[in-house]
């Protein structure tokens, strides 16, 4: 296998640098195999485009494979629909996966055989808990499990009564098989984890062949290495999956199985990026559907005017990482524009049509003009675009009363109109309630073409169609779907569905375009002169008849973020390490208020804790790791940036201190960390506080 190498314009990730070093290590014989494995619930969003991108990118750029597989591991949830638009927006996207599409479910069998074997190796059990009794064995992160009566259940009554489970003698969550892997964890993903569950429930592609159904983690892994993927490139989440994964490729026996490295999933501000949060949209009618054009499936995107292309640099740009962060969703849209404008022939249509009458030219004649379709690509060439008495203009472009530096229309003002000619507004025609209805003006006959004879300076430019040739259509406008930058952010809005913007659709029924629109056909992309991006709708648009949607507007918001980021001074996280794009951490600094509510206050569990144990970290030169005891089954490890103050940690120990019992763990170089200590400081010293007198642990501090 020939190892292609770096081109420079192809950023450097860790995932590329991972392989870098595999590759030369001749680890897999020298192959990259990746794969891409959507669950067939729902449409993919711009967040699978990440992945896409990465996955298949990576194939093409190693001339390695990257596989499309399924993973229809829950038969309830999934339709053929997904799996076909999945195949789709893949091949829009530009990528092709190694030979034929594959399932999960094509593995069923041998799924099935290797759980066996774990059962005949004893690392593998029927367990008849109940759901909710099965919840309390396995306790939590601070709560022991208990072994399932059932764990020690011989081999021969394991294999027996899952082949009973697999023929189909007992109910839906009668048994389950269980793997032994490790109760003691604080990993929950390893205590006991489940590999088979009974559903009675027809699978699109097994029909009822089965009744017991693999778990996610157990599939997916074991797919992967019977496919003979070597990096398995997966989201953050499945960090803790991870031994799990391991475990389950090396206890069947994959001699040299593959390894799963996790990046940061993409979040974009102003919208959802979840299948479950977007079928609710779809199936709830805030939305037309899953294409609609603005949602942020792949669909949507190339309903709206995205391109291929457009989609492969966002993804290239925001980069890979292995924190989260919230893309702006203006860089997405700068890339779509980006791309548009070499591509997209210009052409004009107003929206909101003011009718101007132009006195010094003859009724009933007219006349046409050449306009390139590209004025930076004249090999785009060009249309003839008619000219006449009437005309329109956009209502926007004219002003009674203008501000200064107003350099469109207004009373006794001259404009030029696109490659046509200066006109000078004469005149205002009003109706009874005030409202400007109409423009009279003259034009210079001499100004033919646009040019100003004279040289006389004109600095506004206003496009424009013919009354007696513009052709009516439909136009769509678009909005974001959302109001908010978060509307998953249960702190601004209870549900999200309540962000939704009521305004992220505005259709312009009869906007008049140029004559040559009319031969637009669906999925061509266009650029209206000032108006922005539009290309022609694939749904609603019948032959003759186009109906346009706006892709984006001309302004870029896009360009002034990133000047603005560029001029702050450096705090960025460096993790994405594409130049310029605003990665936002979060918002909540910004919007935080100055005080909180008591209610706010009430949701810090603060407990009395006893220090056990007190030692400084190897290797890391603030912290000390204490031993807490809350009054739990086992003490809390918790590690303190106060190694400075306290160079005889001993000193600690026996102390009553304040713990903040309900922070989520935190994981750390050197260990979890389970809690935090309060400490007062000044400017010279940090103190832990204590109490005054003697308290168990464990005691409510208020
Ligand atoms: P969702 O949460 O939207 O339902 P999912 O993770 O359940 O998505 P899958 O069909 O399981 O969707 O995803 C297929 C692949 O795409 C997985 O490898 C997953 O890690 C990746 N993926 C899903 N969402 C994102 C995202 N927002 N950014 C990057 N990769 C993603
Ligand atoms: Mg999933």
């Amino acid at each position: 296998m020939t190892q292609k190498t770096e081109t420079p314009e192809k950023p450097v990730n860790f995932i590329k640098e991972i392989i870098n070093r595999d590759l030369a290590e001749n680890k897999h014989g020298g192959k990259v195999a990746t794969r891409f494995p959507p669950e067939p619930n729902g449409y993919l969003h711009i967040g699978h485009a990440k992945s896409i991108c990465l996955n298949f990118g990576i194939a093409e750029e190693y001339g390695g494979t990257c596989n499309l597989r399924f993973d229809d591991t829950n038969p309830t949830k999934e339709d053929v629909e997904y799996v076909d638009s999945i195949q789709e927006d893949i091949r829009w996207l530009g990528f092709q996966w190694e030979g034929d599409r594959r399932f999960a479910s094509d593995y069923f069998g041998k799924l099935y055989e290797i759980a066996e074997k774990l059962i005949r190796d004893g690392l593998a059990y029927v367990c008849s808990l109940s759901e909710a009794e099965s919840r309390e064995y396995r306790g939590n992160y601070y709560k022991k499990a208990k072994p399932s009566p059932y764990r020690d259940r011989s081999v021969e009554e394991n294999l027996d009564l899952f082949r009973r489970m697999k023929a189909g003698e007992f109910g839906d969550g009668e048994h389950v098989l269980r793997a032994k892997v490790d109760l003691e964890s604080q990993n929950m993903n390893l205590r006991d984890p489940v590999l088979y569950r009974i559903k009675h429930a027809e699978h699109h592609r097994t029909g009822d062949t089965w009744c017991i159904y693999p778990m996610y983690d157990f599939a997916h892994g074991l797919s992967d290495a019977i496919e003979g993927i070597t990096h398995s490139i997966c989201t953050l989440e499945f960090q803790d999956h991870r031994p799990l994964y391991d475990w389950f490729n090396e206890k069947a026996g994959f001699e040299e199985p593959p390894h799963q490295y996790e990046f940061a999933r993409l979040n974009l501000n102003y919208t959802v990026m979840s299948k479950r949060k977007l079928l609710e949209l779809v199936e709830d009618k805030h939305v037309s559907g899953w294409d609609d054009p603005r949602m942020p499936t792949i669909s949507g995107l190339r309903r709206r005017g995205y391109t291929p292309e457009s989609i492969r640099k966002f993804a290239e740009r925001i980069g890979v990482a292995k924190n989260d962060s919230v893309v702006d969703v203006a860089l997405l849209e700068h890339c779509v524009r980006e791309d548009l404008n070499d591509t997209a022939p210009r052409v004009m249509g107003v929206l909101n049509p003011l009718k101007v009458v132009i006195e010094n030219y003859p009724e009933g004649e007219s006349e046409t003009f050449n306009a390139p379709y590209h004025p930076q690509n004249p090999e785009m060439g060009s249309r003839e675009i008619p000219f006449g008495r009437e005309l329109y203009i956009e209502r926007e472009d004219f002003m009674e009363e203008p501000p200064k530096k107003w350099f469109r229309l207004a009373p006794g003002r001259e404009v030029r109109l696109r490659y046509a000619c200066l006109i000078r507004c004469t005149d205002v025609v009003k109706n009874e309630s005030g409202e400007v209805v109409e423009l009279r003006c003259t034009w210079d006959p001499e100004s033919r073409g646009g040019q100003s004879p004279d040289g006389r300076k004109v600095k506004g430019t206003l496009h424009w169609v013919s009354a007696a040739h513009a052709f009516p259509a439909e136009v769509r406008l678009y909005d974001r779907l959302f109001r908010v930058e978060n509307p998953m952010d249960k702190k601004v809005v209870p549900n999200f569905k309540d962000a939704l913007n009521e305004d992220s659709l505005e259709v312009v029924e009869r906007a008049l375009l140029e004559p040559s629109l009319a031969n637009a056909v669906p999925g061509d992309r266009l650029q209206f002169e000032r108006l922005g991006y539009f290309c022609v709708d694939t749904g609603n648009s019948a032959p003759g008849k186009p109906v346009f949607n706006r892709t984006v507007p001309l302004r870029d918001s896009w360009a002034k973020i990133a000047k603005k980021v560029e001029n702050t001074p450096k705090s960025e996280p460096k993790a994405e390490k594409t130049p310029k794009v605003a990665q936002k951490q979060s918002k909540q600094e910004e919007t935080a208020p100055a005080t909180i509510e008591f209610d706010d206050f009430a949701k810090l569990d603060l407990r009395v804790g006893i220090v056990r144990e007190a030692e400084q970290v190897e290797d890391a030169r603030k912290l000390l790791r204490l031993m807490v005891d809350i009054g739990e089954e086992r003490p809390r490890q918790i590690f303190a940036g106060i190694r400075k103050f306290y160079p005889e940690p001993e000193v600690l120990i026996g102390k009553p201190v304040v713990v903040v019992a309900n922070l989520k763990p935190r994981k750390m170089r050197f260990g979890i960390s389970e809690g935090m200590v309060i400490a007062g400081s000044d400017e010279d010293n940090v103190r832990v506080a204590t109490f005054d007198g003697p308290l168990k642990p464990g005691g409510k501090v208020s």
